[in-house]
């Protein structure tokens, strides 16, 4: 086992990683920027570093900033958490010539998973069910329009270096694919670094369900079975459950082989994420493989019981996985809601500020991760995400009615956030009875 860890995140994950290594025995270094320089849980930690100011681009996404705590901290590994350098192979590659283990998949893995195409293409390879759609990057709108007409509309515009949600845009005709296409390359190259972009058809009322997988560096492999990440908004996830409402055990059975076959065709190790599209009809369609842990991990280790930042921790010291796919069963239903500092009223735009008031709920079958307290100030620089409340229960009507007891007992004063919205929500029929898609915000919700 590793004997000092540096995490190289903030906020809520970046105190994930430190229980996970306190639970370990493992030393833990934080590091932070002046902008969250009072958050409580460096106090956690046994070092903590300050790496530049507040952006991201001078500080958690500074490589040799980052670099230079490792090396003055004297750490054998870096926990990289979600967002900022998680998915970068180059940030891992650089870690390797330093001799500090990084804690998610090789390079060469990341490369082949973290690029949609590359990973779309092994898909097919492998006889994944793909959305259909062009095979490469699209370079101009005469070939977009070749493809579309090919696959017909709706079809989505995509980022191949996307991520987050951002940088897609759907043509229902000619008209909006030239409009869009033109400015969703645009809109790539200044976001991603990389104007590449290509066509997909777009699979209309999706819901998003997406396997867990655990590997080991002596290639064992398990499936931990679903997240349900249907209720987003601009494609982004606001509530997952495990497991989801539409699953049986033959489709899980078939998801999770084809997630377990491409994390092995990509040669794949540590904690990663197969997402997919099911239509209407219950066909599954692969889109992603997301390299690193997920901001909704948490439901799947309560049905499944595994703490998977531990397993993460393990599987990059070189330890076997202790998992067999026969030992892994999922039990009741966990559902996550994600409060956001944000105002679901006006396009749900970030709310920075002082906290004035934070009383997060308790009781029987409640988890909450968070980083934040009263007289917290939400910097403007991240992501809006605050806190994480999970519920977990036996049933999913027994989770519904927690998770409404919950979210009405938490206080959050000063900012706006999610929680009316999350109210509103679980009151909602088609949310009750599990029948959404990816559009039910949208629908129902969008003001
Ligand atoms: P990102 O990496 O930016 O999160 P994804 O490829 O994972 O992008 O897609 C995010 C969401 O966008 C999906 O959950 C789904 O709601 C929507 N989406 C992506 N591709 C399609 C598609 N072909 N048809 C319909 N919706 C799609």
């Amino acid at each position: 086992m590793f004997s000092r860890i540096l995490v190289a995140n903030r906020g809520e994950i970046a105190l994930r990683i430190i229980r996970a290594c306190k639970e370990l025995g493992v030393e833990v270094v934080a590091v932070y920027s002046e902008a969250d320089r009072h958050a409580p849980y460096l106090k956690l930690a046994d070092y903590a570093i300050c790496i530049g100011p507040g952006p991201a681009s001078k500080s958690y996404l500074d490589i040799s900033r980052i670099l230079s705590a490792a090396e003055v901290a004297d750490v054998d590994a870096i926990h990289p958490g979600y967002g900022f350098l998680a998915e970068n192979p180059h940030f891992a590659e650089v870690c390797q010539s330093c001799n500090i283990k990084f804690i998610g998949p090789a390079p060469e893995a990341t490369r082949q998973a973290g690029d949609k195409l590359k990973a779309k293409d092994l898909a097919r390879r492998l006889r994944i069910p793909t959305v259909p759609g062009s095979d490469d990057a699209v370079p101009d709108e005469k070939q977009a329009l070749d493809v579309a007409r090919r696959i017909g509309y709706p079809v989505i515009i995509k980022a191949a270096g996307g991520g987050g949600g951002r940088g897609m845009r759907i043509a229902h005709n000619d008209v909006s694919l030239v409009n869009n296409f033109l400015a969703a390359q645009a809109e790539a190259g200044a976001a991603f670094k990389n104007a590449s972009v290509y066509l997909e058809k777009y699979v209309e009322k999706p819901r998003h369900v997406e396997i867990q997988i655990l590997a080991d560096e002596q290639g064992n492999l398990v499936h931990l079975g679903e997240r349900d990440c249907t209720i987003q908004r601009r494609f982004q996830k606001l509530i997952e459950e495990s497991p989801s409402p539409i699953m049986t055990a033959g489709l899980r059975k078939e998801m999770g082989n084809a997630a377990l076959a491409f994390a092995k065709g990509a040669k794949y190790s540590n904690a990663g994420t197969c997402e997919f599209l099911v239509d209407e009809r219950g066909k599954f369609y692969f889109i992603e493989m997301n390299s690193r842990i997920q901001v909704e991990h948490p439901v799947t280790e309560m049905v499944t019981g595994v703490d998977l930042v531990k397993e993460q921790i393990r599987i990059a010291a070189g330890e076997r996985l202790r998992l067999r796919q026969g030992d892994i069963s999922l039990n009741g239903v966990a559902i996550e809601c994600r409060i956001n500092a944000e105002d679901p009223n006006n396009g749900f735009k970030p709310c920075p500020g002082k906290i004035t008031s934070f009383v997060a709920p308790g009781g029987p079958g409640v988890r909450i991760d968070t980083h934040v307290h009263a007289g917290y100030v939400v910097p403007s620089f991240y992501d809006s995400m605050i806190a994480k409340l999970i519920v977990h229960r036996r049933t999913r009507d027994e989770a519904l009615v927690a998770m409404k007891r919950a979210l009405s007992e938490f206080t959050v004063e000063g900012v706006r956030t999610t929680i009316p919205l999350h109210l509103a929500i679980l009151d909602h029929t088609q949310y009750i009875r599990g029948q959404v898609d990816t559009g039910f915000i949208d629908t129902y919700f969008s003001k």
